[in-house]
């Protein structure tokens, strides 16, 4: 677990004394972190991170964990596809099971925290348990056009929060208490991020048979039709007519999901008779991903549709060229021909691609951009000052709006 001095030499010593500022105006206050899991999935990692962080920045920070069977968890994962929009079918007894869970958690988990942050909507009718002090709901999913069934059924105990915090501006809902916007961050000392040795690099690439004479176009996503990874070969077809190049999708095992396993067939499929492409299944191995990242000459996110798209973030972090889809979160973090190109077709992809591969010196200027834009605004540094920030406003005048 890296300490917060080690950020000194990534972020500047002005940012860590500014943390150091916003921590001391905290002393006192316990802020208390809840949600479903301690491992797996974003929150977990963003959470495991930080609460060290904030803890040896001074601020008396704790986390605790909702408890809930496997059908409780059944409901959420159904509210969570609704709030995304997805069909779901959710009926009484869903309700009835959230609710019961809910009740039995309202009855053991303990309230201690002057500042309550309560992410995601597993915990949110925990809200009863409200006194005097802050309720933060922290939504980490996109709500722009959920499930009107789910939606009001949440939005009853979101309305009692003192503030809701979205990822982006555009995930959010119209709401009667303050909202607060604060990008995810990925953390640059992680194994996912920090600087591989050449040697550690190499290791990978011949673990997975990639040559390290062509070019390598890399895109690290799950295998989900959301992502595109159809539209990403066909895209590489059409620059392969020009430039001898390889290409890496590499997902999770799929295991867990009978669709990714479908999407995955139709990947293989498609990609038969290319020894140039190579579909990896690297199941939770942020080694292997950043070594993947690393070695990549391009990295290309070409989804449909898209959260905040972490792996935009990591690809300008280890300042690779990134050609991605124009949705979600990636626009936050490319600027078109700036920091990176966006592409809105496969053509359009293909053609940025070959921009990039034919000007390795606008690619590494685009590059360098990015990587900077990131360092200045999606490390874990800014994601703690907004929390601490945040926590601040809640004691100040309604005039503060945004961060
Ligand atoms: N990831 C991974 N292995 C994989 C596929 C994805 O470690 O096989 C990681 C990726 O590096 C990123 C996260 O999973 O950190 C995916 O986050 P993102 O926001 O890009 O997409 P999501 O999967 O949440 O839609």
């Amino acid at each position: 677990m890296a300490r917060i001095e080690e950020y000194v030499p990534i972020v500047g010593q002005a940012i860590i004394d500014d943390l150091r500022l916003l921590a001391e105006r905290l002393k006192g206050k316990v802020v208390q972190h809840i949600n479903s899991t301690s491992v797996g999935g974003g929150v977990a990692e963003i959470l495991n991170c930080m609460v060290p962080l904030l803890r040896e920045l001074g601020v008396d920070t704790r986390w605790d964990l909702i408890k809930g069977g496997d059908q409780f968890f059944e409901v959420t994962k159904k509210f969570h596809n609704a709030l995304h929009g997805r069909k779901a079918e959710i009926n009484e007894k869903d309700f009835n099971i959230f609710m019961e869970t809910s009740q039995r958690n309202i009855e053991e988990v303990n309230i201690y925290g002057d500042i309550v942050f309560i992410h995601d909507p597993q915990p949110i009718v925990l809200i009863k348990k409200k006194k005097e002090n802050k309720w933060i709901w922290r939504c980490h999913v996109d709500i722009s056009n959920p499930s009107q069934k789910v939606w009001q059924f949440l939005k009853k105990f979101v309305d009692k929060y003192d503030a809701a915090v979205f990822s982006a501006p555009t995930f959010s809902q119209k709401l009667s208490v303050r909202q607060f916007l604060i990008s995810p961050s990925i953390d640059p000392l992680s194994e996912k991020n920090k600087e591989l040795p050449r040697e550690t690099v190499e290791i990978v690439l011949k673990k997975y048979g990639i040559q390290k004479n062509k070019p390598i176009i890399t895109q690290i996503s799950r295998f989900d039709r959301l992502k595109d990874p159809l539209g990403v070969i066909t895209a590489y077809r059409q620059v392969k007519k020009y430039i001898d190049c390889q290409l890496i999708l590499a997902g999770g095992t799929a295991t867990d999901d009978p669709e990714g396993l479908e999407v995955l067939e139709e990947v293989k499929e498609k990609a038969k008779g290319d020894a140039d492409i190579h579909i990896l299944l690297l199941p939770h191995n942020d080694m292997e991903v950043n070594a993947l990242q690393s070695a990549s000459t391009i990295i290309m996110q070409k989804s449909l549709k898209e959260g905040f798209g972490l792996t935009v973030a990591e690809a300008l972090w280890k300042a690779k060229p990134v050609v991605a889809s124009n949705v979600g979160g990636i626009p936050l973090q490319i600027k078109h021909k700036y920091s990176g190109l966006l592409c809105r077709s496969v053509e359009g992809a293909a053609f940025a691609l070959k921009q990039f591969l034919n000007s390795p010196s606008y690619a590494k200027k685009l590059a360098a951009n990015g990587k900077e834009h990131i360092r200045n605004n999606y490390l874990i540094t800014r994601h703690l000052r907004d929390y601490m920030l945040l926590s601040l406003a809640l004691y100040h005048n309604e005039d503060v709006v945004s961060l």
